[in-house]
């Protein structure tokens, strides 16, 4: 494998794969450095019904299987690590994984983005024993149960809509007393007979020793505590990129997103950005797609050295 890439991609979903098929297919061998939970996201989804082309929908991991298979028809190389140092200072660009550093001429970032917690003291202990973040895969273990999902936003409605195939009941819960969802999606929540709202209320712990059995909540305009007996609990409080490897290279904003300049183009020449790592708004495979696409077009036109990206 050599160390001097013409573009290295840091991220191996779909931004990170599509980004990788269209540079192949430009003959630019990249390399991918994967990550070590390669294909992203979407590997933790079951059905994935609204990427174009799969009229009976598909499964989230053989989708990104079939992303990679597609790729490696290419001159394409992969590291399944994940990138540990980055040096973006000057060109070329520097990268750290697997215990070598490689250099690149351009680079992609497609780290993509991951479900926030609510940082309660037996949440990550029970992570994969009743607590999720992830309706469509888990939902299934929840059948004739009793659920509650956390948070006031179209995830936390799109999750308990899902759960309501499989649950008993659903119950929201949900710090303010309005949500933050569309009002569309808020609309079909509020509406559904299995779905209950508790307003004004916080998750102060999760209850269980081998897996849930209820949660302790505030009542946050009276402060009384209490307990709750519940299966499960899905965390839907939002997402946040992948960039710390990035801070003090280019430009994040608030929130910790990847800035784009133009296209593509972050706030370094020659580094280019697609997916979950910028886009907070639409967060779907198929946008990410289109990104990965995006930013292995401009970073083609800025190997050129004509930089007609804009
Ligand atoms: P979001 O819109 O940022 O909502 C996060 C929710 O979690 C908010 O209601 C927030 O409460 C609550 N929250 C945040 N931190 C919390 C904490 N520590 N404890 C308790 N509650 C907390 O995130 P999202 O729902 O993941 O949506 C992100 C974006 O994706 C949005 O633009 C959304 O429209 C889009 N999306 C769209 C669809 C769809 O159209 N089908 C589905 C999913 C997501 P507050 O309201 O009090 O701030």
């Amino acid at each position: 494998m050599p160390d001097g890439y013409k573009v290295i991609i840091i991220g191996s979903g779909s931004a990170g794969l599509t980004a990788a098929i269209y540079a192949a297919r430009a003959l630019l061998k990249p390399l991918v450095i994967a990550g070590s939970q390669r294909g992203g996201q979407l590997t933790t989804t079951t059905d994935v019904e609204n990427f174009p082309g799969f009229p009976e929908g598909v499964q989230g991991p053989e989708l990104m299987e079939l992303m990679r298979r597609q790729a490696e028809r290419f001159e394409c190389d992969f590291i399944d690590e994940d990138a540990t140092a980055v040096d973006f200072s000057r060109r070329p660009f520097r990268i750290t994984a697997a215990g070598g550093t490689m250099s690149a001429e351009a680079v992609i970032l497609a780290t993509g983005a991951g479900a926030n917690w609510l940082g309660v003291p037996n949440e990550q202990r029970l992570i994969g024993h009743g607590v999720s973040s992830c309706a469509p895969c888990d939902a299934f273990f929840f059948r004739e149960k009793e659920v509650a999902v956390v948070g006031g936003g179209d995830s936390a409605m799109e999750e308990a809509l899902v759960l309501t195939k499989f649950a008993t009941q659903v119950t929201i819960i949900h710090r303010r007393e309005h949500f933050r969802a569309s009002k569309i999606m808020a609309e079909r929540a509020l509406r559904h007979g299995k779905i209950h709202v508790l307003w004004n209320t916080t998750v102060e712990d999760v209850v269980g020793n081998g897996s849930v059995t209820g949660l302790r909540l505030k009542d946050l305009k009276t402060g009384g505590l209490r307990d709750f007996k519940v299966d499960g609990l899905f965390v839907a409080i939002g997402h946040h990129p992948n960039t710390e490897l990035f801070r003090g290279q280019i430009e994040l904003d608030d929130q910790g997103y990847v800035v784009l300049k133009r296209s593509t183009m972050t706030s370094v020449e020659g580094v280019f950005a697609a997916g979950d790592v910028h886009d907070r708004r639409h967060r779907q495979a198929v946008t990410a797609a289109g990104w990965g696409c995006m930013a292995a077009m401009d970073a083609e036109k800025f190997l050129e050295g004509h930089d007609e990206v804009h």
